[in-house]
């Protein structure tokens, strides 16, 4: 098991559930603009927030808009350790460190002593797009050896910055391997986790839009958690940050590690259908959103696999010609009009 470490008020690590992250798409500097954007993020389910700290403008904002969110903050820092002292100064629940543009031992140390102050956590975050340039060999991407050295290179190069801060003599660290490669962010973790009890931050990096970020998304994590890799996870999309969050949680109630709410299994309907299935799934997912109880609900096209898919649900719908026959617990409970299914399947649930 992962140590635990604390991040504001959500634990992270030790067997604390997988906690959500996103990161905030505004101009840190426009305070009103990024808390509107988190609350939008912590209405839809988001446990942790990262901004970019670009400048001291940006590092002073943190203040007005930490006032104003519920969820813990995390300070995004790159090139100028100065901008994390001052993000700490102004309240950074926790600060994002990269090993490869922050890397001269007095410096980190500088922000080291901030954050034990504070007792805030460190995230030491390597991307493979921006390792310590001693680390960058010119590996030939296409082949397999090029392919080992650069995962091996992404986790020595978290396990050297750690140790340094371990010779500070802190450990509330938080660690992060990403590769927008879904193969080598897998094998990094898993490397990493073999060497080290540190909890572990899971993403792919500039993982595209929605379309294939999502799907990328999904194996890499997805395939990680399956094994018992990962204590926080940040789905990275081009694209709005709820959609982030949504995904997060699909994934996680998809491994069973977390439930949001109503799981709805609806078949991808064939000739055989002879309703509008698709309207009446959308219907239904719009109108069980927010709800908490953890139901199955299936919505199945036709009568020929319905009764029995249905079998499977806690609820479900079995459509035929214009009407459809709603089960609960494998149970015929009643008939009812194509246009009345979701009214009705609601008033069963
Ligand atoms: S449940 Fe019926 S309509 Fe849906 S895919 Fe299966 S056979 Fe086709």
């Amino acid at each position: 098991m992962t140590r635990q470490i604390k991040v504001g008020g959500v634990k992270i690590g030790g067997g604390a559930a997988v906690s959500i992250q996103s990161m905030a798409k505004t101009d840190t500097r426009d305070a009103a603009k990024t808390v509107r954007q988190i609350k939008e993020l912590e209405k839809s389910g988001c446990e942790i927030i990262r901004v970019a700290i670009k400048d001291f403008d940006a590092a002073s904002a943190v203040r007005a808009i930490k006032r104003k969110i519920k969820i813990p903050l995390v300070a995004d820092i790159h090139f100028d350790y100065r901008l994390a002292l001052s993000a700490i100064e102004n309240g950074a629940d926790k600060i994002r460190l990269n090993p490869g543009n922050i890397c001269k031992e007095d410096e980190i140390r500088e922000v080291v002593m901030a954050a034990k102050k504070r007792k805030i956590p460190i995230r030491v975050g390597v991307n493979s797009g921006s390792l310590p340039i001693q680390l960058q060999k010119p590996s030939k991407a296409a082949s397999e050896a090029g392919k080992r050295l650069q995962t091996e290179n992404l986790v020595k190069s978290v396990l050297d910055y750690i140790k340094i801060l371990e010779r500070m003599d802190f450990c509330d660290i938080i660690v992060s391997l990403k590769a927008s490669s879904v193969r080598s962010t897998i094998e990094a973790y898993k490397l990493f986790s073999k060497k080290s009890k540190y909890p572990l931050h899971l993403g792919i990096t500039a993982a595209g839009p929605a379309s294939t970020g999502i799907v990328k998304s999904s194996i890499g994590i997805g395939a990680l958690l399956l094994e018992g890799i990962g204590d926080t996870i940040r789905v990275s999309l081009t694209g709005d940050s709820v959609e982030e969050v949504m995904a997060a949680k699909n994934i996680l109630q998809a491994l069973e590690l977390r439930n949001f709410g109503p799981e709805i299994i609806s078949c991808p309907t064939c000739g055989r259908c002879q309703v509008d299935l698709a309207r009446i799934t959308k219907e239904l997912s719009l109108k069980v959103q927010g709800l908490r109880d953890n139901i199955k609900i299936a919505v199945m096209g036709c009568e020929v696999n319905g009764p029995g898919e249905a079998k499977e649900a806690d609820i479900g719908i079995s459509c035929g010609k214009g009407s459809g026959v709603i089960f609960k617990k494998g149970r015929i409970v009643k008939r009812v009009k194509e246009k009345d299914i979701v009214k009705e399947l609601l008033m069963e649930i």
